[in-house]
């Protein structure tokens, strides 16, 4: 045997699954397929700002237990995201409104009465056609689109309601100098501890059974006890243009069905460099504290600064259906239409450009080692989360965001809290395994 246990994958999952087994003295191996670790954690820095912005996760969503433990370990501080909210309405006009209003999405309560799921679209339809529901159901419709990156078409509207019960929406607060701290942190104490991570380490096939795997990770083959697959929900489903990857034999009717349950999210996100935060001093001083501008038309549902903190950094989001219709589309043109959309809503086109550094952004819908930002649940999937979750035969265990299943499925501390328990089950596993083999003898 070449390892314990082989994790497949050195983001979130992947590196918190390692570091657990090794710091209790397992022999594990990550295969990485990339040129870094941290997977859809990445950042870079942009125009003459120092705090490398991030193209993938930026936010810390609701208590993030898992995130919150590792960030007291490393010393490092979040800060909660504070600000006005402006919003663009039909006319383009801006006015102010209370975000807390906007992230109301008590509507999804609603969602307990239904005989069974329904597509968001469906569940939403009929509150969009009723004058009194109407603004509540945008405001819905939007935020599954925007913060769930979702397509309503598809997504469970009891999935999306579920998941709101457990809080994850509930504060938003940042890694102060963004996620490269943590994840530089996270990837020291592997190696300390032991971790073999090796980079450009592309797994194209596992081979499992009673005897444990064998990973075919050209040119190479390796044999461990187990492995731990944390590879996203785009490359299991072997998405067009995702890396090839495949199980032999093929993985269970329950786990193909739980795939099926499951579709990986759409979201671009583009970061523009200014000289100086311009927004903050045109129109007399009115979006000196803007957090977040939102807004329904357009190739960007949202822009934002990074408020508490003031630099001079604007973020364009696109989330969902607009998102998917990024996909392909030449970064420059994207940093393009960011900038003219951003300077335009503001009025101020022509200084936007003046002032404008540059931006930097990440077509992650592209990305044959993603094929999407992050999972969510589809009409009728129900629990495809736990089922993608159960490990297989003793010898293969699964992890990562879209296996979350305590309402932090698609965030950072999800992929962390899933790569922790994908580890205690392959220890209880190799302990099992180890014992029997004594008896035996
Ligand atoms: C634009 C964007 C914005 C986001 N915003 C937030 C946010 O604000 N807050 C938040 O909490 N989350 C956010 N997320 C989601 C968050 O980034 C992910 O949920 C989390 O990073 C997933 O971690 P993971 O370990 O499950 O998967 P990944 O980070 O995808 O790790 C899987 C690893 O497997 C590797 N891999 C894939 N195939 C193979 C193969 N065949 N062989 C070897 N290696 C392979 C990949 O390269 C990758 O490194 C965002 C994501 C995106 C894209």
């Amino acid at each position: 045997m070449d390892a314990d246990v082989v994790v497949i994958g050195a983001g979130a999952a992947g590196l918190s699954a390692a570091l657990w087994l090794a710091e209790r003295s397992a022999r594990v191996i990550v295969l990485e397929g990339r040129d870094r670790v941290g997977g859809r954690v990445l950042w870079q820095t942009v125009g003459s700002v120092d705090t490398p912005a991030e193209l993938g996760a930026e936010y810390i969503h609701g208590a993030a237990p898992e995130t919150a433990s590792y960030m007291r370990a490393a010393h490092l501080e979040r800060v909660e995201v504070e600000g006005d909210s402006w919003a663009a309405d039909a006319s383009g006009a801006l006015r102010q409104i209370d975000d807390a209003d906007f992230l109301s999405n008590d509507i999804f309560q609603r969602v307990r009465s239904l005989p069974q799921d329904e597509s968001v679209h469906a569940f939403l339809a009929r509150f969009e056609s009723d004058p009194a529901t109407r603004d509540a159901a945008h405001r819905a419709r939007a935020f599954v689109e925007g913060f769930e990156a979702a397509d309503p078409a598809l997504a469970s509207a009891r999935a999306i309601a579920e998941e709101l019960r457990s809080g994850v929406d509930s504060t938003t607060s940042r890694p102060v100098g963004s996620y490269a701290p943590l994840f530089a942190y996270l990837h020291e104490r592997c190696v300390a501890a032991g971790v073999d991570l090796r980079l450009h380490a592309t797994v194209e096939r596992v081979h499992w059974g009673d005897g444990g795997v064998r990973i075919d990770v050209p040119p190479a083959t390796l044999r461990a006890r187990c492995a731990i697959v944390t590879v996203p929900v785009g490359v299991l489903q072997q998405r067009p243009g995702a890396v090839p990857f495949s199980f032999a034999p093929p993985l269970p009717a329950e786990k193909q069905a739980a795939l099926r349950g499951l579709e990986m999210g759409h979201a671009a996100r583009v970061t523009l460099a200014f000289r100086t935060p311009f927004w903050e001093t045109i129109a007399g001083g009115r979006y000196r504290d803007a957090a977040f501008f939102r807004r329904e038309g357009g190739t960007y549902n949202a822009f934002w600064a990074q408020m508490p903190l003031r630099d001079r950094t604007i973020v364009a989001w696109a989330g969902g259906p607009r998102a998917s219709a990024l996909a392909g589309v030449p970064a420059s043109e994207r940093i393009e239409r960011a900038l003219e959309e951003f300077g335009t809503m503001l009025g101020e086109r022509d200084l936007a450009r003046r002032e404008c550094e540059g931006g930097v952004t990440h077509d992650w819908s592209a990305d044959p080692f993603a094929r999407g930002a992050y999972s969510y649940v589809t009409t009728g999937g129900g629990d495809a989360r736990a089922a993608l979750a159960a490990p297989v035969g003793n010898v293969l265990f699964f992890a990562g965001e879209a296996t979350a299943t305590d309402g932090q499925g698609g965030t950072v501390s999800g992929g962390f809290g899933s790569g922790l328990r994908a580890a205690r089950e392959a220890a209880h596993a190799l302990e099992t395994g180890a014992a029997a083999l004594r008896k035996a003898h």
